[in-house]
């Protein structure tokens, strides 16, 4: 057998989508499964944006692009934050990537190497911390807590810097947990990446899924702040139910957009060029779409959690952003074979044929993330049958202690 390269050993696939397949199989079979598992909004993507698809398509706009994004989207993007947050920034500060995914790795790769330290707040989304393993750094975790609301914190991630720290990424609001970080605890760590020459890398993915109207003008500070040293990543996905077309981007230094730039050439090249077409118009046409969704998952969101307190056994709070209940189901655990919540996912998958995702996922051990990205019969059906499953299964002194 011949042996793989040494990076292949440092990194694991991604959890989250280990569910899906675990779904998609499931449901090939003929089986009927209630998915809380999927990170993607349900909703269909709006017209203009598959209208300018199509249009793409009629009018043969299906070659190469250039590398970096056209330049229409590339205006698109530094508008919508323009309008959005009052930074100005122009096109030689923002390239065009598939999906935030490839935005984050391409300013991983551009930015980290070995011997580097990455700061990151945990529970994180899995891939922030594989990106910075497959650009041979170190990523180093500054945990939030449960009793905090897992509110990110400047103190808990400025206490984590050494000599070696090269970079901090930020993601909020945060997949799992839905917590989002303050204004002036983004300034005080974009203070000191300042005055140290530290990369401030922002995943701000679900920047568009805030529920109450807190400020949260992140490009604003690090704008102001540390604008040579911040990098902004963001995505169609999630605001505008694009998650399958792949189109994201980064924005921060000429210099880094570049290096970005150079390893996509050498990667996947441009977006799709009939993607590129549809996140312009997802950009440019009116906003009402996003808010539409927005108040959805707030219905969701409020009825979910109704249901599931109801049971002490199972424990949360409402997130503030994004479109994850992060459930303390610890109380439930310890009782027919069931230590860890990737075995009370499993056993729930099989029994009650309801997909979670694990917290070992997020380096959250006791803890379930259920995606309210799904209707709400399904929610209502789904913390139904999890209810059920708590109740079957949860050590008897839990129940009769809470
Ligand atoms: N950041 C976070 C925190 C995410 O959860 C995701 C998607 N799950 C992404 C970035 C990237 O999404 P996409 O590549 O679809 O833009």
């Amino acid at each position: 057998m011949g042996e793989l390269a040494q990076r292949t050993k440092r990194i694991s696939g991604s959890p989250t989508l280990k569910v899906t397949t675990a779904v998609d199989k499931l449901r090939r079979a003929g089986v009927e499964v209630i998915d809380f598992g999927a990170g993607e909004p349900d909703f269909p993507t709006p017209d203009p944006a598959k209208a300018a698809a199509h249009k793409a398509i009629d009018e043969n706009f299906t070659k190469y692009t250039p590398n970096a994004g056209i330049a229409d989207l590339k205006r698109a993007i530094c508008e919508r934050y323009r309008a959005d947050y009052g930074v100005e920034y122009s096109e030689t500060e923002v390239i065009v990537s598939a999906g935030g995914k490839q935005a984050l790795y391409n300013a991983a790769l551009s930015l980290f190497g070995p011997g580097d330290e990455v700061i990151t707040h945990a529970p994180y989304w899995p891939t922030l911390t594989e990106q910075v393993k497959l650009a041979d750094a170190t990523p180093v975790l500054a945990r939030t807590s449960v009793d905090d609301g897992f509110t990110i914190r400047a103190g808990t991630i400025l206490d984590a810097i050494t000599p070696r720290t090269r970079g901090i990424i930020v993601n909020s609001p945060c997949n799992p947990t839905g917590a989002l970080i303050s204004e002036p605890d983004l300034e005080a760590i974009a203070d000191v990446t300042a005055r140290r020459g530290i990369w401030l890398v922002l995943d701000l993915c679900y920047e568009q899924l805030i529920y109450d109207a807190v400020p949260h003008n992140l490009p604003g500070v690090v704008a102001r702040t540390c604008r040579d040293l911040a990098v902004i990543c963001g995505s169609a996905s999630k605001a505008y139910s694009m998650t399958g077309w792949r189109c994201g981007w980064t924005i921060g230094p000429p210099s880094l957009v570049a290096a970005c730039g150079a390893i996509q050439s050498h990667s996947t090249s441009n977006v799709a060029s009939i993607t590129q077409k549809a996140a312009l118009a997802a950009l440019n046409s009116s906003q009402e779409p996003v808010r539409v969704m927005l108040e959805e998952y707030r219905m969701r969101r409020d009825r979910l959690y109704d249901w599931l307190i109801a049971d002490p056994r199972v424990r949360c709070r409402k997130p503030a952003g994004a479109f994850y209940m992060f459930v303390d189901v610890s109380r439930a655990l310890g009782a027919d074979g069931l230590s860890t919540t990737t075995e009370f996912a499993d056993a729930l998958l099989d029994e009650q044929k309801v997909a979670v995702t694990p917290g070992e996922a997020f380096d959250a051990p006791g803890f379930l993330r259920i995606s309210y990205a799904t209707s709400m019969e399904n929610l209502r059906e789904g913390s139904r049958r999890l209810l059920e499953f708590v109740d079957a299964h949860a050590p008897k002194t839990a129940a009769a202690a809470s």
